[in-house]
């Protein structure tokens, strides 16, 4: 028998009855002859709590101690499961990030695994342990404790399975696949059976929340094939594979939207060659994400210069910008926390024309006003403002013919 690699979120190790559970789930696993690797997640709402303690101290923390704080959730709930595993008469060892060997660099908050060494954890599965790992940690070259940005015991989980070179690697968590849209907005969007790395990876970026964009680009490096599932209700789940033939069927696979980004724009910026470059590397320096850009053609010798950002940085984006734009002259910077992204993503879109046409029809028809757009080969998004980004999810989701299946049933929490 192989090895699995299994993660189960917050909200399945979200109190002790429910680890009980997930133990019990192990139990059944192991009866099956599998060795395990257990990733877990703090128990929801948890890691939050701890930021907000942070807060109360300062309105700036430092990352470092930040880290060392947020770190703790995951290592109270790894004892948790492994104690319940034993109660259940199996043998199980709990680890943090240290113990399993996981090493990143030293960006604080949002930590990259640069090496695996796995040594430990084969030692233990060699024994018959089920491992049981804290997600979402590491520690860096000079033994600093580091995490990997919100949602980042996905990667852990899919970074350990490509280490141990395990056969799949399974996401347990509280919906029971991946969705064509979210539920919440589209009563009627579908579980999707099969998806493919790269639309993954989209729909992650994008703002699509089932996985951390870094466990997919993992994935999709290492090919491993990773599925998507309740931890309380059985079913097929969503496996996320190579692409497929007939995947490319239809143009347009889901629909993502993100309210959690912020316009910065910088006002009356000289036009002349070297600006952009000043001002992108300032915020790629402190390891932003920027995501659109906008810039007009000036018919003076001033333009206005727009781009987006993850909200949760825009303060730091916005500091960096006012200096950058005292240097280079420019007029002031403005912010626009009001705004929401949507975006369409599929493989077809590859093969089929008019997509993006059709889309801004759409937007057009109901009268909502698109602000930037941007596109590759298999997405196309547009910022437009956040009070309208429920209904254009509505509305591409039913134009693109994307629903049709039962009404999501509710899920267990
Ligand atoms: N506990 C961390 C978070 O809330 C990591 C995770 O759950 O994946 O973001
Ligand atoms: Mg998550």
């Amino acid at each position: 028998m192989g090895l699995i690699v299994q993660k189960y979120g917050g909200t399945s190790v979200g109190d002790v009855e429910r680890i009980k559970n997930v133990a019990k789930k192990v139990a059944q696993y192991k009866a099956q002859g599998h060795g395990l690797v257990v990733v877990l997640s703090a128990m929801s709402g948890k890691t939050d709590e701890l930021i907000k303690l942070a807060y109360q101290i300062t309105d700036e923390p430092s990352e470092r101690e930040l880290d060392m704080l947020i770190s703790t959730g995951e290592r109270i709930t790894i004892p948790l499961l492994a104690m319940a595993l034993q109660s259940l008469g199996l043998k199980a060892v709990s680890l943090t990030g240290r113990q399993s060997g996981i090493f990143t660099d030293s960006m604080y908050t949002k930590a990259r695994i640069t090496k695996i060494a796995k040594e430990n954890v084969q030692k233990y599965l060699h024994d018959d342990y089920i491992v049981v790992v804290a997600g979402f940690q590491g520690v860096d070259e000079s033994s600093n404790v580091t995490t990997l940005g919100r949602g980042g015991s996905d990667t852990t989980a899919v970074a350990l399975a490509v280490a141990l070179s395990a056969d799949k690697c399974e996401i347990y968590t509280d919906v029971d696949g991946v969705y064509t849209t979210d539920p919440n907005v589209v009563p009627q969007a579908r579980r999707i059976e099969r998806i493919s790395y790269e639309e993954m990876l989209e729909m992650a970026s994008l703002g699509a929340k089932v996985l951390q964009t870094r466990s997919v680009e993992f994935a999709a490096k290492y090919r491993m094939p990773v599925v998507v599932k309740s931890t309380f209700k059985d079913g097929p789940g969503t496996w996320v594979v190579e692409e497929e033939a007939d995947m490319e069927k239809v143009a347009v696979s889901s629909v993502v939207y993100d309210k959690n980004q912020a316009k910065l724009t910088v006002v009356g910026v000289p036009d002349k060659p070297g600006i952009a470059a000043k001002i992108f590397n300032a915020i790629a320096r402190a390891e932003i994400n920027v995501d659109m850009i906008i810039q007009n053609v000036s018919v003076t010798a001033l333009t206005d210069l727009s781009l987006t950002v993850p909200r949760a940085e825009a303060g730091k984006a916005m500091k960096l910008l006012e200096s950058a734009a005292n240097e280079i002259e420019a007029k002031s910077v403005m912010i626009d926390e009001e705004i929401g992204k949507v975006s369409i993503v599929g493989v077809g879109m590859r093969s089929h024309t008019g997509v993006a046409a059709k889309f801004f029809s759409l937007m057009a028809d109901a009268n909502i006003n698109i602000e930037m757009i941007s596109t590759s080969e298999i997405k196309v998004s547009c910022v437009i403002r956040k009070g309208d980004v429920d209904r254009a999810v509505r509305i591409l989701h039913a134009g693109f013919h994307l629903g049709g299946g039962e009404p999501r049933v509710e899920q267990a929490h």
